[in-house]
């Protein structure tokens, strides 16, 4: 349940997006040197994808033949003050269900960032979301449930980015240190 705090930050800061909750898993510190020191940004340099160009790629996910695939769409939520937009929107029937694709071994935050498209989803076209997908190419397609847990864990984690952009602070650097070495802010941030 959100606090009229939380709710108080989530409406009067700038637009967090999705993609900000996965980033903020991977460092919080990403988060200041987007929003409050404005430094430059490069997105998806690190989970750039080949295969998010061609545009045939839904069309190999054979798990989804009988569904109508609508690729990079972008939703609002006025609630939530948060913008995303998905790979896929897949529409099976009366159900919706978002669709992301990712690489790498760092899969930290990809169900969150994923259940936010859910949520992204479920206030712009007023139905309930039960699940989505991460696609990992040549490797697997993770059906991920669209729990209460999972639910929390995005409030949660919006809450957290706010008091960044609101207190101004700069967070701790990640202790995985290895992160740093493929971080587009290393030069000015160093790590420590
Ligand atoms: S250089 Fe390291 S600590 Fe700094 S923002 Fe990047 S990942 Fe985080």
């Amino acid at each position: 349940m959100m606090t009229q705090n939380t709710m108080k930050r989530f409406i009067s800061g700038p637009e967090v997006r999705a993609s900000d909750l996965r980033q903020w898993y991977y460092c919080p510190r990403l988060i200041y040197w987007r929003y409050t020191f404005r430094a430059p940004w490069r997105p998806g340099r690190i989970t750039k994808l080949d295969e998010k160009h061609d545009p045939s790629w839904v069309g190999r996910l054979k798990a989804f033949s009988g569904c109508e695939v609508e690729r990079n769409v972008c939703l609002r939520s006025k609630t939530l003050n948060l913008v995303g937009c998905m790979d896929a929107l897949l529409m099976c029937g009366d159900e919706l269900i978002p669709l992301e694709m990712k690489r790498g071994t760092i899969r930290d935050g990809h169900d969150v960032q994923l259940c936010a498209y859910a949520m992204l989803i479920e206030e712009n076209f007023e139905v309930k979301v039960t699940r989505g997908y991460l696609y990992y190419p040549g490797e697997k397609l993770e059906e991920v449930p669209m729990d209460n847990a999972l639910r929390k864990k995005v409030l949660r984690t919006l809450d957290l980015i706010r008091r960044i952009l609101e207190e101004g602070m700069m967070p701790e650097p990640t202790k995985d240190k290895w992160k740093c070495r493929v971080c587009d802010h290393y030069t000015y941030c160093g790590g420590v």
